[in-house]
């Protein structure tokens, strides 16, 4: 009975296989391109600290089946192995009120450590050793240990440490890991000399080992971007002889460089200090949208490098790419963190009501209770959540999809490839040429390949017409591919066909040619003698009879069509003199305008309104000038030569 269960059960997966291989054990529509070798031990970790915090504001969590859940228990079913909390000292006022962020002291710890040890996960103990946040900007001394000198600092630490880790431990809570200090570039608890910070670093250190001995004492840096600063830091833990296991970084890939660059470092440390190496926070927004009423740091606007688009995929797609880099190329990885994937919007309706919870509960970034210690910071701009649109649960708390890629990493969920996210099309259509939309469109695959996909266009006949008599004007066309909206912002605008038309550039694709050899005669800047810009055809000549010169533009670019041709001229002591402008198509002149030069000031336009342009044949556009010159001697300007099309 058994054995006949059994081989039935197997010719059916047999057969599931053989029928769609697309379809692998998780129902899931991520992509997720299989990590190799990734390693059974190798610590996915999720930075998790305002949940409480979150909670008392009425945020509720739930599991991909759609049920409340206990978040925790969401992320140990999703593959995370560690907890990461932080450990700030005293985070509130002097009335007990919250500074924000979670108001993260060691009871909050306490509390996500036995829910985490509950669920089968590790807590990695983050200590910022400040009473707030603690990063390369700022790393205030809590206010318990203002004044202090090194030495006292030192065993303030320690105890700190020792007793939080005790309590923890008293607590039942699974310590796998605790990381000294917080993004500690050069600062650290208010010192900023290596002599002094080192001593700090020990003093936890030594507490750690004391406390929980299996676990891994980590150092955490940020900036792998800023050259050789990271192996600065090796270098000086290495020379004060600090006692760690782990050196950990942050890697936020709109600031922080290339991957290349991040795993080239750790290695050279790990390599030169035979020390393990993680990345310690990573994250990637979802969505450019906030969803809390406090701005993000990264969203639609953001000016920054953007590695791969703001969707869900997106996000699994970052993870999924730092996961290879440290378990294939980086031969001491042993881990990588996201940064506050939990932290989420605490209602939807008004920035109103979730300022009452963010000041209540301490769920935004910070409250207005931390100004008095943060003043320059919090105490300005407290507020909400600042990377919501970078958690991986949504504004509801439903897990997205991509917190299943901690899971799917090890096997690949090597679904057939679609468009995840569109380019918008940009284009510029002069006033009287056929508008042509793109009959495809650039799609960002959902492997982060990129494709040429089909598009439809919503443009009717009457957009058409109206964009055709709506002169210079901009439009938005909206349109379908792979599913998706698609977008095309076009510019209809009076074209100019000429290159260099107001000599900005020094006269690139015109030629002059100086027929009675004029003293000078070049391309001039002095923006008080242009029409625009501040350059423009310069003439003068002292002699009489020495200005005679042609100004040619021939047009590689021009459709077949009917066109207007015009130039502008100022200038003085001309004497009897002709100019005009001129339009040549296959060498023969097909019009001319006059122009006369009067003075200072006075430009004069020669227009030719009309002229045709047959299919394939030559458009040459000029100015002739020829002055006989009187006085100091003939000289004058030439600037912004039109050629547009007319209907
Ligand atoms: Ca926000």
């Amino acid at each position: 009975m058994f054995l006949k269960t059994l081989s039935m059960a197997l010719a059916f997966i047999l057969l599931a296989a053989a029928c769609c291989p697309a379809a692998l054990a998780e129902d899931s529509s991520l992509y997720v391109k299989k990590v190799e070798n990734l390693p059974e031990d190798f610590i996915f970790g999720m930075d998790a600290s305002c949940v409480p915090a979150l909670e008392k504001s009425g945020v509720k969590y739930y599991g991909f089946d759609g049920n409340e859940t206990d978040v925790y228990k969401v992320l140990a079913d999703n593959g995370i192995t560690h907890i990461r909390v932080r450990i700030w000292n005293d985070p509130y006022d002097a009335n007990g009120n919250g500074y924000g962020g979670g108001n993260c002291d060691l009871a909050n710890a306490i509390a996500i450590g036995q829910r985490a040890t509950q669920y089968g996960m590790k807590l990695l103990v983050n200590f910022h050793y400040s009473d707030f946040w603690a990063d390369p900007g700022k790393q205030m001394v809590p206010k318990a240990w203002q004044g202090m000198e090194i030495e006292q600092k030192t065993e303030a630490v320690y105890q700190f440490t020792k007793e939080s880790l005790e309590q923890l431990k008293a607590a039942g809570v699974d310590v796998g890991m605790v990381q000294i200090g917080n993004e500690t570039n050069q600062f650290m608890c208010g010192e900023k000399i290596w002599f002094n910070i080192q001593y700090l670093m020990q003093a936890g250190a030594k507490a750690t080992r004391e406390v929980f001995p299996e676990a891994l004492v980590a150092l955490h840096f940020a900036n792998p971007e800023k050259g050789d600063s990271y192996l600065t830091y090796a270098k000086k833990m290495d020379y004060y002889q600090v006692d760690y296991d782990v050196f950990a970084s942050s890697y936020y890939p709109y600031w922080h460089g290339s991957l290349d660059n991040l795993t080239s470092l750790l290695t050279t440390i790990a390599d030169t200090y035979g020390k393990k190496v993680m990345v310690m926070e990573t994250s990637y927004a979802y969505t450019g949208a906030d969803t809390d009423f406090t701005g993000n740091t990264i969203g639609d606007g953001s000016a920054v490098v953007k590695n791969y688009p703001y969707t869900v995929q997106g996000q699994a797609n970052n993870l999924r790419a730092i996961t290879d880099a440290i378990v294939n190329h980086t031969p001491a990885g042993i881990g990588v963190v996201y940064w506050e994937g939990t932290w989420i919007s605490v209602g939807q309706n008004s920035w109103e009501e979730n300022h009452a919870l963010w000041e209540q509960y301490g769920s935004g970034w910070a409250s207005s209770y931390a100004a008095p210690y943060d003043p320059y910071d919090a105490g300005k701009y407290y507020g909400g959540c600042a990377v919501d649109n970078q958690a991986l649960f949504d504004a509801t708390g439903h897990p997205l999809e991509s917190l299943k890629v901690f899971r799917l990493m090890g096997q690949g969920n090597e679904i057939p490839v679609v468009a995840d996210a569109l380019e918008d099309v940009t284009l510029i259509c002069d006033l009287n040429a056929e508008l042509v939309l793109p009959e495809t469109i650039n799609a960002v695959m959902t492997d982060d390949s990129r494709q040429q996909i089909p598009v439809q266009w919503n443009l009717t006949d009457d957009m058409r017409q109206q964009m055709r008599d709506g002169g210079v004007a901009q439009y938005t066309i909206t349109g379908q591919a792979g599913g998706m909206e698609a977008r095309c912002d076009v510019s209809m605008v009076d074209y100019n066909y000429l290159t260099d038309y107001s000599f900005e550039e020094g006269g690139t694709g015109w030629v002059w040619t100086d027929l009675a050899h004029a003293d000078e005669l070049y391309v001039e800047d002095k923006a008080t003698d242009s029409l625009t810009g501040s350059k423009h055809m310069h003439f003068w000549s002292a002699a009489q009879n020495s200005v005679e010169f042609t100004l040619e533009q021939t047009v590689t670019n021009l459709p077949e069509g009917k066109f207007r041709f015009a130039v502008s001229l100022m200038g003085g002591d001309a004497g009897n003199h002709e100019a005009y402008a001129y339009v040549k198509v296959d060498g023969q002149t097909v019009g001319t305008a006059p122009m006369t030069i009067t003075s200072y000031g006075n430009w004069s336009e020669g227009i030719i309104p009309a002229f045709d342009h047959p299919a394939g044949a030559q458009v040459v556009v000029g100015v002739y000038v020829k002055c006989q010159g009187e006085g100091n001697g003939a000289w004058g300007k030439i600037d912004d030569a039109m050629l547009n099309s007319v209907k």
